[in-house]
């Protein structure tokens, strides 16, 4: 017992000591990028050199999931630390925030652009929102959550289309830009419409890069929310083995390659940390324009491993040992809390926060505080996972017209021998079933209802 006091003592004292200065902090995600679409991630054709050495030179996760199946709840949660059925922000119909929404991210939540700023950093915000669209409602401005300054769009790339787009034209391959109408901001300036989306990977690294360089001197945080691989696909690079998919996802490591150099060449590698992820799965029905989740089963949309399972990178040299691949459960609500006690803040004390501090794992090379996680599909609680093993309640294919169907008991799957889920144990681990039984009542008890934001819009409004 004395031993493990002087142990956890002699760790705290090594980590503030590590930490004594506020680290620069920046969180990159992609949009729908599945599982199984980097080199590191087993992908054959994909190359992806800047993020595989991301990954060798840091760590890589192998159970890191997103928060939820689709766009909306999924960055809720991420910069929020709580799972979206807290704040609203999903919904079993709708899904996500669409153009025409009035709803989006209470101000009451604290984002981690909210709580870094007050503790001193500079904040950037690049890419896509999705929390609330601003043209509608200007409330809603990411520069009203924490973030100095932003460069981006208010929602996903396939949501202002012409007329000119022909039917499923986001399936399509031989994208025309005058199908799409996306509008780019710079601050609460719409600078661009339509946006020129084959040169949007470049411009946002452009406005990262700038943002570091302009900030090296204070602590900075930038969310640097790609809008692609999310349908439709557009690129500078036309080169890859894959297609367009795989040019699209060999941009986005250029983008990542370009932003660990410039660390490197300001010296602000040794103080930064870099986490790379991804919202939610691949889109399967969208054939090549989708991409893939490697062996895990089904993509975006589904509570499947495929749909919320994503890659997960971390980078800090000095700070987290090199070439690391963890089995350790984490999930991007994590990343609210890690953030935050890097920086030196505290974790709000006020409300439920979900998340779990990343710091043993990737500093520690120890056991995640994280012991379960919760699959929601929308509103309603799909599944939970405890250890390796994952209770399905309902399931239900990620998209089209198939009814959900529940199980009872839960559908039961060893994740460490069976990732595709496939082979029901249920029979055979009742015990499993009553404790991860308890750990979802234990969850529904902290629930309480609150104002759908995905329910409203615009034109239902003025009805
Ligand atoms: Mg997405």
């Amino acid at each position: 017992m004395k031993k493990q006091i002087l142990l956890m003592l002699f760790i705290a004292l090594s980590l503030q000591s590590i930490f004594s200065a506020q680290p620069n902090i920046i969180i990159i995600l992609a949009d729908d990028l599945g599982y199984g679409d980097l080199g590191c991630y087993g992908h054959p054709s994909i190359k992806t050199p800047n993020l595989d050495r991301m990954a060798a030179e840091g760590m890589r996760f192998t159970d890191f999931y997103a928060t939820a199946e689709v766009c909306t709840p999924s960055r809720a949660a991420l910069l929020t630390g709580r799972y979206p059925i807290r704040s609203g922000m999903c919904h079993d119909k709708y899904r996500v925030l669409r153009r025409t929404s009035i709803g989006g991210l209470s101000k009451d939540e604290i984002t981690i652009a909210k709580a870094l700023k007050q503790h001193g950093y500079a904040t950037c915000m690049v890419g896509k929102w999705h929390l609330g669209n601003y043209e509608n409602v200007p409330e809603y401005h990411p520069l009203n959550y924490g973030f100095d300054y932003y460069f981006g769009l208010p929602h996903s790339n396939d949501m202002n289309p012409t007329k000119k787009a022909p039917k499923a034209a986001t399936r399509r391959l031989d994208q025309d830009p005058q199908w799409w109408a996306a509008p780019l901001y710079r601050n609460r300036e719409k600078i661009e419409c339509p946006a020129n989306q084959s040169t949007l990977t470049r411009r946002y690294t452009d406005e990262a890069i700038k943002f570091i360089k302009q900030n090296k001197g204070k602590p900075f945080f930038i969310y640097f929310a790609h809008t692609f691989p999310h349908v439709p696909l557009f690129s500078s690079k036309k080169d890859s083995l894959r297609g367009l998919y795989g040019d699209v996802v060999e941009e986005l490591d250029w983008s990542v390659g370009q932003i660990l150099q410039t660390l490197r060449d300001n010296k602000l590698d040794k103080n930064t940390f870099v986490f790379f992820t991804s919202d939610n799965g691949p889109w399967l029905t969208h054939g090549l324009a989708g991409g893939s989740a490697g062996l895990l089963k089904d993509g975006k949309g589904s509570t499947y491993e495929g749909g919320m399972r994503e890659p997960g990178i971390a980078w800090f040299p000095g700070k987290i040992k090199p070439g690391i691949v963890t089995h350790e459960l984490a999930c991007n609500m994590d990343l609210f809390n890690t953030c935050l006690t890097l920086a030196g803040a505290k974790i709000p004390d006020d409300r439920i926060i979900d998340g779990v501090d990343m710091s043993p794992t990737l500093f520690g090379n120890g056991k995640s505080k994280r012991e379960s996680f919760i699959y929601y599909r929308g509103t309603k609680l799909y599944g939970a996972r405890f250890g390796q093993y994952k209770a399905h309640y309902i399931t239900q294919p990620s998209y089209g017209t198939n009814a959900p169907v529940s199980h009872n008991p839960p559908l039961l799957y060893e994740l460490g021998q069976d990732p595709s889920e496939n082979f029901d144990v249920a029979d055979k681990h009742p015990e499993i079933i009553a404790k991860i039984n308890e750990i979802v009542e234990q969850h529904k008890k902290t629930v309480q209802p609150v104002k759908n934001q995905l329910e409203e819009t615009i034109q239902e409004n003025k009805q």
